[in-house]
This record gives C-alpha cells, sequence and structure tokens, in this order.
C-alpha cells in the first residue's frame, strides 16, 4: 500500500511554523512494564522520519533504552529537566504501571513514583502504547503486578492523551508530539483521550479489503484461493469493525496489508479478547 499520510497538512502546520527556530520541545520517555516495542516502533517514522524530527523539533531528554548516556549522569540529567523547563516538557509513559512500588525498580527508584514524581511539572502526559493507554498485556489474564493505566496514578488536572496500539503507528506517536510542538498544545482528542487525526475511524471502514467485505467476498482460511485473491479477512476473525487506528487511514503497512487479521491490538484488553489466537473472540 502507498501511504496517503502527509504530517503537515494533518497537524496543521504552515510555513512560517517551519521556519521559526522554535526550542525543541523537550521529552522525558520513563517506561514500566513495557517490552520495548513503542520504543522501537518511534524510531521508525517516515513521515516525517524520526531523525528529521528529532533533528528539528523534538528533544529526547531521557529514556532508559535510547539515551546515550547511562548512570546516575542520566539521571541527574532528568532532574535537570523537571526544574529546568516546568511546565513546558512532555512525559511519554510506555508500559503498564504496576500497584506496587517494589515491582518495578530503576536507577533505585520506584517507576511508579517516578512517573508521579515526573508528571507534576509536566506540560502534558502522552501514553504511548495500549499498556500505559489501558493496562494492556501487563493487566492482562490474573494480572500479578496489579498494573493499572497512566490515569490510576496521575492526578486527574493533568492534561493526558493515550496514543494506543501494540505497538502505536510510529507516526502517529510522532504527530502527536508534534502538534504540541507546533501548536503548545495536545491536540484535539475524543471521548477516551485518543488524538481524533488518528483514532477517529475503525481499521474497517478505510480498509483496502473492504469492498471484498461489501461482496461477501471472504478468505476462510490463510492459504485458500480468497487468501490469495486478498478478500476480506473477517471469517479468519479480523477486529477490525471493532478496532479505532488509522493502520489503514494513513496507509502504512500493518496487519492487514500483510495478510493477517487486525487483531485490535488499539483498543482496551485486546489480549483478553482474543490477542493472537485468530480471533475466536471479537471484542465487543
Ligand atoms: S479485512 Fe478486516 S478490516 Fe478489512 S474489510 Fe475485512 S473485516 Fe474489515
Ligand atoms: S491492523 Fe489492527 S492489530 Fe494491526 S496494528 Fe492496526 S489496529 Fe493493531
Amino acid at each position: 500500500m502507498m501511504s496517503t499520510y502527509n504530517w503537515i497538512d494533518t497537524i496543521h502546520v504552515t510555513e512560517d511554523m517551519l521556519e521559526r527556530k522554535d526550542q525543541r520541545l523537550p521529552v522525558i520517555w520513563i517506561s514500566a512494564l513495557d517490552c520495548t516495542g513503542c520504543k522501537e516502533a518511534f524510531t521508525r517514522s517516515f513521515e516525517p522520519t524520526t531523525l528529521d524530527a528529532m533533528l528539528n523539533f523534538i528533544s529526547l531528554e531521557y529514556s532508559e533504552l535510547l539515551s546515550a548516556a547511562g548512570g546516575f549522569q542520566v539521571e541527574a540529567h532528568k532532574e535537570s529537566i523537571f526544574e529546568t523547563y516546568k511546565g513546558e516538557y512532555i512525559l511519554a509513559v510506555e508500559g503498564g504501571i504496576p500497584e506496587s512500588d517494589e515491582f518495578l525498580m530503576i536507577a533505585g527508584k520506584s517507576v511508579r513514583k517516578e512517573i508521579i514524581h515526573a508528571a507534576k511539572n509536566a506540560k502534558a502526559v502522552v501514553a504511548f502504547g495500549s499498556c500505559s493507554s489501558w493496562g494492556g498485556i501487563p493487566a492482562a489474564g490474573v494480572n500479578p503486578t496489579n498494573a493499572g493505566d497512566i490515569r490510576s496514578v496521575i492526578p486527574e488536572d493533568i492534561p493526558v492523551a493515550l496514543v494506543p496500539g501494540c505497538p502505536p503507528i510510529p507516526e502517529a506517536m510522532i504527530g502527536t508530539l508534534l502538534h504540541v510542538h507546533f501548536h503548545g498544545e495536545l491536540p484535539e482528542l475524543d471521548k477516551k483521550l485518543r488524538p481524533k487525526a488518528y483514532y477517529q475511524k475503525t481499521v474497517h471502514m478505510t480498509c483496502h479489503r473492504k469492498s471484498f467485505f461489501d461482496q461477501k467476498l471472504f478468505a476462510e482460511s490463510y492459504d485458500d484461493d480468497g487468501a490469495r485473491k486478498g478478500y476480506c479477512l473477517f471469517k479468519l476473525g479480523c477486529k477490525g469493525p471493532a478496532a479505532f487506528n488509522a493502520c489503514e487511514s494513513m496507509g502504512v503497512d500493518r496487519c492487514i496489508a500483510a495478510g493477517f487479521t487486525c487483531i485490535g491490538c488499539s483498543e482496551n484488553g485486546f489480549w483478553d479478547k482474543g490477542g493472537f489466537c485468530g480471533g475466536k473472540k471479537r471484542i465487543k
């Protein structure tokens, strides 16, 4: 599929804005119970490229994985950003947040407490991925750490945007930060706090296989003639009709383009509602 996404139009950036030499947006990225998939996705944006975004608009000041520095040095730098850019930096959170401080510590500090501390002076908090947005995989099943989402730990008056997905679309992550950089505030959010620009439609609504769905032409297995012809994957358990995400509308090559069903990874509780089981359970 060809990507149809244009970040400048989506974020409403004018030429004047591009020519301004604003300070880059400081971002502190704290990882809780995560698999690092969101960070890896973040490094793979094409529109704009992650490199362009980082060199020109976003300054990633702290990330346990992506910072070049480590140890005491980077922890001290993080603390200095809280003061120097009070009210100006974005706190990005990846991963579900365990109920107990002891379940996850970094640099000798409870990650849960560090998120609360970092959120206090942040301009806004952006939850990257389904784990920080909804609890996600750490909260699935018996939820052994009683993991919760970002809103279970930070005060209600702190502005929050959720960018769910497992992982989220890289361009949606970068685009949300760029909106803050260029407009000074979070983008318009829906009732569930997701940026409308990326989460207004279901995958099904703009799916490139939708014409086959409308004609009732379905693949019955992953290796039958229908699958080879690119027919709709609904009978294989596709959850695109219940998954709000921009994979198909932006034309980024994700599950359905790769010939696999949508598993609704951007939806709350997707793992307990089927996960990778081939879609036998449907999201209600
Ligand atoms: S493959 Fe899934 S999202 Fe696409 S048309 Fe079929 S049911 Fe809808
Ligand atoms: S197609 Fe569905 S499962 Fe795949 S990335 Fe998009 S929302 Fe997630």
